[in-house]
């Protein structure tokens, strides 16, 4: 299995990333992917990414923190080129249901992070709520340069993800598949192609049930796996089979 996001910086984990690397390692987890969220957490992604080496990064500052981490396209640029185990950009997207950062400075840096990604042709980490249309519309404008688009935690529309699927885009599934009255979310996950699918726990956030409510860490994964081979009607062993392949397609 790989974790394809992942928030190792974030406690409890950081301060307990023995144990947690153990039991990631001992369920067969073969990646971790570490999201960097602002400018000043870099510094431990790249802690993390020296300590162990199933785990890899990205440089990117997450929706919520655009106010006050202000970035250009080559800080960006620079900060991916500067280590080989940080392949992707973001997380970056909208955020319009909290809008803890203003629209505009969500927009300059989501155009910045786009365009890097692009220009570094690594893949980029989406975060999108309350904000399909915009979504789409700044990733449309890019179209003809292919980015290579994750959709992360994907919780969106059906129409939505027909929509992203035109832009070959990746998504990836969260415990929120696990959660009661995600049928629709399951439903969309039905339809969209086994060859786009990408697994993750953004821990230690959103906890799969069992475990809902509790924090979160990269081993709960398997609940998440075992949930979308059932919408997928899949072998838990085959799905984890494809979801490792497209993620290594995707990054590598
Ligand atoms: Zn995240």
């Amino acid at each position: 299995m790989i974790d394809s996001h992942c928030h190792l910086d974030h406690e409890p984990i950081y301060t307990n990333i023995d144990d947690i690397l153990n039991r990631s390692k001992a369920l067969g987890i073969e990646k971790l992917l570490t999201i960097c969220t602002t400018d000043d957490g870099f510094k431990n992604i790249l802690n993390l990414i020296a300590k162990d080496p199933i785990i890899y990064g990205t440089y990117g500052i997450h929706p919520h923190e655009t106010n006050n981490n202000k970035v250009s396209k080559e800080i960006i640029f620079q900060k991916v080129k500067s280590n080989k185990k940080i392949i992707g950009v973001g997380e970056t997207g909208f955020d319009f249901y909290y809008t803890n950062s203003d629209k505009l400075s969500q927009t300059r840096s989501f155009t910045n992070h786009i365009e890097a990604s692009i220009e570094l042709n690594v893949p980029i980490i989406i975060h999108s709520r309350n904000a399909e249309t915009e979504t789409f519309d700044i990733l449309s404008n890019y179209k003809k340069y292919e980015p290579k688009i994750l959709m992360h935690c994907y919780t969106g529309s059906e129409d939505f993800a027909k929509k992203l699927l035109n832009l070959n885009a990746y998504f990836s599934a969260s415990g929120i598949i696990t959660f009661k009255k995600s049928e629709d979310l399951c439903n969309t996950f039905k339809l969209i192609p086994s060859e786009n699918l990408l697994i993750e726990t953004d821990s230690p956030f959103l906890a799969p049930d069992p475990f809902r409510g509790k924090k979160n860490e990269p081993s709960f994964i398997i609940h998440t796996l075992k949930k979308l081979s059932d919408i997928k009607n899949i072998s838990v062993s085959q799905l984890d089979r494809i979801t490792s392949e497209n993620f290594n397609k995707l990054f590598f």
